[in-house]
């Protein structure tokens, strides 16, 4: 089983999309290893975003996740990190299919409702930055057997 990193940006708290965003992720059989409300760095957030750090926008993009407490999740399942980045969408919320969750909830690219790790390499160096070992948590949901055929998991 995979682990990914989802992050629910400030403007999905401050629209009080909390709740819709994750219950697409349980709805579609994700498991919900992790998840806590914090208030993200400066510091960490160059770290996270250090791929744009030449970016005309990398401060304003580090900002925008600082305007209120985000929340961090740990996603788990077969294939977790390409499932939720198909479920993420596009980075454009204005071209992201309709269906994916920036398709249906955001009109902007900075403010696209969730970040979601974009390779298993990038989901564990992520997770690790943003939660401690014993904030994620191993457990079997007794429904793992209506998810999954015994031979693939
Ligand atoms: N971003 C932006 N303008 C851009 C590219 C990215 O505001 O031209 C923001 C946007 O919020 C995006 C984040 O920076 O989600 C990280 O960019 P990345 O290219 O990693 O996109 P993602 O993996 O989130 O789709
Ligand atoms: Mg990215």
């Amino acid at each position: 089983m995979e682990r990914t990193l989802v992050i629910l940006k400030p403007c999905t708290i401050e629209r009080g999309l909390i709740g819709e965003i994750i219950s697409r992720f349980e709805k579609k059989g994700l498991k919900l290893a992790g998840m806590k409300m914090t208030w993200l760095t400066d510091e960490l957030l160059s770290e996270h975003y250090a791929h744009l750090k030449e970016k005309s926008f990398f401060q304003r993009v580090k900002d925008a996740m600082r305007v209120c407490p985000v929340i961090v999740c740990c996603w788990e399942g077969l294939d977790a990190v390409e499932v939720v980045r198909a479920m993420a969408g596009k980075t454009n919320g204005r071209l992201a299919a309709p269906g994916t969750i920036r398709g249906d909830y955001s009109m902007s690219v900075q403010e696209n409702i969730v970040h979601a790790s974009d390779s298993l390499e990038t989901a564990e160096i992520e997770l690790k930055r943003f939660f401690k070992e014993e904030e994620i948590f191993d457990y079997t949901p007794s429904y793992i057997w209506s998810l999954y055929a015994n031979d693939e998991i």
